[in-house]
């Protein structure tokens, strides 16, 4: 037989298919294959009686590298598809349905050693068979006939290993080595799984969402509307009709409660994939996917690629989050993907949000996805009262702080009556700049085209985009003038003032610089719960599906942050956020406030965000963008350009420019908008950047798309990396 096969090299432009020649091969099986000369691991993903090459040139497949087809085909089905519609490599498409550490053969299987009786003699027997004197031989094999197969590191508590040598010598006992699965997070608390009785209106979701098994859904249910609870019964009701789930979260390792409510519910049933396992853990759990050890797979967006057959249900929480579009390569949008997988496997889509997505919200009003609305918390609980604070009139005030005087009492309340407060502002480090008075010099990155953090943890200055570290300035380097100012506000100096506000009271903080080790975000999240602290400060990392009892305030210190940016996507993103973090207040017992600090009071994304007004806001951004013709009503598409040559990359621009202003004047009626530009964020990481934006109709897309796909692949320069994005979460 004839295989085709993709070999599994990176660094080269090779998105071909080889063949090699082999028996009784499986598709979708991984092989070690000869490749130029070197022993180079490939994937089947065909397989044909003749070939068009020179038979006797063909190359015999070296052995397989599983006991197993690593890939499905409905994954090799689902591959095609993303190649065609994200125009991806195949070996880049490959890669994403398997656990990387299987590549180069890095996983090790975990065994140990079992110990156990040799014999099913009854106890009498066999201790008649032992010197009465030997207390210690008598005790093992008592409790072994006992307690059954130990684990050697179980026994060795109680019994020294020489103990069970001997025996095992007598040939009283025998070892063995068995394979163990290793299971992350296994130690979370289980409480006794607390089954909670739907309210009428999840009940009704869950009926809706059952009636179709092969329907499109999208749930908006408010913060707090008990929209996991609906998620988890569909589930246990698909696992139960002998199917399996997927259930996608953002960032799960930051929603410990998630795993907990999970392990509780499914036990084993559920496997754990995301990036904050171990490599060992992380294969185990796909394996344990893969041979039906485990129904339902959860985790951030790879797990859309779960190796699971027979999928009854997707299901996507939190949906309108940006860690759902993949924006370094293989680009791919985890929702369309979803949505395939759900075509291919008959299985029902089930989008939640407080916040859709405009595109979701837009399509569900089309009739393209069932609308299940949620509008109220359980229990009844009153949506958070926010106060809009505006921040100009307290400067005119006379407090250039970074806390309005509202939000000081409002502390200041919330901890006399021993609640919880959360602060949240998108900025890490200590101040966002550092800036000579006296020249206007301002500290930046050698490689990126970044203002550097000041960091006083360690006093230092870093790159916020590539993660470089500076020492920090004594003089300035360009007038030797040592008089220095900062710039805004970040994370650290709140910190830092609330312990000054507030002396006796515990302040925990958490953003990327106090979560890089793999616990840590589960510890400070606990420590919280559990009222070690009585104020979490934190960038968008607090924003998300946390469920504090007692927190009834929540402070957002610069609620214009992301409202300026020219993307057409900084209002939709503003109002998520903003609507997100006040949810996470009074949730529980007392009604919650929000406190919303902001330069510009009456902007209607502030003002709505504060109503928790979805509809409100969907209404008027979404006529603001068919007036101006950007996605949903338009597909934006943006070519990147990226090298350190900045002349090189310049070129290659001005050549694909001029052929896509070709292929503008064959369409003309679909280019809404062409132009060509260097990027906001001039350099990073020693690169230049430039970019091409077009703004297309979507009704030409399948035809343009490909022809500009074909164009870009025209390139001329190694030096310059060429990325085509479709409706880029940024473009900066
Ligand atoms: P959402 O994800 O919609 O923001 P959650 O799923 O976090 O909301 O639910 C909010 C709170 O309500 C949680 O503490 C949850 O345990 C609780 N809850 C959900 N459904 C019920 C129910 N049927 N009965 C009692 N409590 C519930
Ligand atoms: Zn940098």
């Amino acid at each position: 037989m004839i295989y085709s096969v993709i070999v599994d090299i990176s660094a080269s432009e090779v998105d071909r298919i080889f063949d090699y020649k082999g028996e009784g091969y499986k598709v979708g099986t991984r092989v070690l294959v000869d490749f130029a000369h070197r022993k180079t691991e490939g994937y089947i993903v065909s397989v044909k009686e003749t070939t068009d090459y020179d038979p006797s040139k063909i190359k015999e497949i070296i052995h397989p590298l599983d006991d197993f087809e690593a890939i499905s085909k409905d994954l090799l089905e689902l591959g095609e598809f993303m190649r065609r519609e994200y125009h991806l490599r195949w070996v880049d498409v490959l890669r994403l349905f398997i656990p990387a550490e299987m590549r180069g053969n890095r996983v090790k299987v975990l065994s140990k050693k079992q110990i156990c009786l040799a014999t099913n003699d009854s106890l009498d027997v066999i201790l008649s068979s032992l010197k009465p004197n030997a207390t210690l031989q008598r005790d093992l094999v008592t409790f072994l006939y006992l307690n059954g197969a130990t684990l050697a590191e179980t026994l060795n508590n109680e019994f020294s290993y020489a103990t069970v040598k001997a025996l095992v010598s007598k040939g009283i006992l025998e070892e063995h080595e068995i394979v163990i699965r290793r299971t992350p997070y296994k130690d979370l608390k289980v409480a006794s799984a607390d089954k909670k009785v739907l309210l009428d209106f999840q009940q009704r979701a869950v009926d809706t969402v059952l009636s179709d098994r092969k329907g499109k859904y999208l749930l908006h249910g408010v913060t707090g509307s008990g929209k996991t609870e609906v998620y988890l019964t569909i589930m246990e009701q698909i696992v139960a009709e002998g199917k399996t789930c997927i259930m996608l979260v953002p960032e799960i390792s930051l929603t410990p409660s998630m795993l907990r409510q999970l392990r509780e519910r499914f036990g084993d049933t559920v496997a754990l994939m995301h990036s904050g396992l171990s490599i060992g853990e992380r294969y185990d759990e796909w394996l344990r996917l893969k041979n039906g050890e485990a129904q339902i797979a959860v985790g951030a967006r790879s797990a859309v690629f779960a190796p699971l057959q027979n999928i009854g249900a997707i299901i996507i929480d939190e949906e309108h989050d940006s860690s759902y579009i993949s924006d370094f390569n293989p680009r791919y949008n985890t929702a369309e993907v979803a949505n395939f997988r759900a075509e291919q496997n008959g299985a029902l889509l089930l989008l939640g949000s407080a916040t859709p997505n405009l595109g979701s919200y837009y399509a569900a009003k089309q009739g393209k996805l069932k609308l299940i609305e949620m509008p109220q918390r359980i229990n009844q609980k009153p949506l958070p009262k926010v106060e809009i604070v505006d921040m100009s009139l307290e400067t005119r005030r006379g407090n250039r702080g970074v806390f309005s005087n509202v939000l000081k009492q409002r502390l200041a309340e919330t901890l006399e009556k021993g609640n919880q407060a959360m602060l949240f502002l998108n900025r890490r480090g200590y101040s966002s700049f550092l800036m000579c008075t006296k020249c206007g010099y301002v500290a930046k990155c050698a490689d990126c085209d970044v203002s550097l953090t000041v960091h006083r943890e360690d006093n230092m200055l870093k790159c916020h985009y590539c993660g470089k570290h500076y020492y920090m300035l004594n003089k300035c380097p360009e007038c030797h003038e040592s008089s220095f100012r900062m710039g805004k506000i970040g994370t650290q100096q709140v910190v830092q003032l609330l312990n000054e506000m507030f002396p006796n009271v515990t302040v925990l903080r958490m953003d990327a610089d106090t979560t890089q080790t793999k616990e840590s975000h589960a510890k400070i999240l606990e420590a919280f719960r559990k009222g070690e602290a009585q104020i979490l400060v934190g960038t968008q990392m607090i924003a998300k599906g946390h469920d504090f009892p007692k927190v009834t305030l929540v402070g957002i210190l610069d609620g214009d942050q992301s409202l300026h940016h020219s993307d057409y996507l900084a209002t939709e993103r503003t109002f998520q956020l903003i609507t997100q973090v006040a949810g996470r207040s009074g949730r529980n017992e007392d009604t919650g406030t929000v406190v919303l600090q902001t330069y510009t009071p009456t902007h209607y994304c502030l003002q709505l965000a504060a109503k928790q007004d979805y509809l409100g806001f969907y209404k008027r951004e979404i006529s603001l963008r068919e007036a101006s013709a950007f996605p949903p009503f338009a597909e934006i598409v943006r070519i990147l350009y990226q090298g350190e040559k900045e002349n090189d990359c310049i070129d290659e621009l001005t050549e694909h420019y001029a052929e896509l202003s070709n292929l503008k004047g064959e369409y003309s009626a679909s280019f809404y908008y062409m132009d060509k530009m260097r990027c906001p964020l001039k350099r990073a990481e020693k690169k230049y950047r430039f970019q091409i934006l077009l703004k297309l109709n979507k009704d030409a897309l399948e035809e343009v798309l490909p022809r500009i796909h074909s164009i870009c692949d025209d390139k001329k320069r190694s030096s310059v990396q060429v990325f085509v994005e479709r409706n880029p979460q940024s473009l900066s």
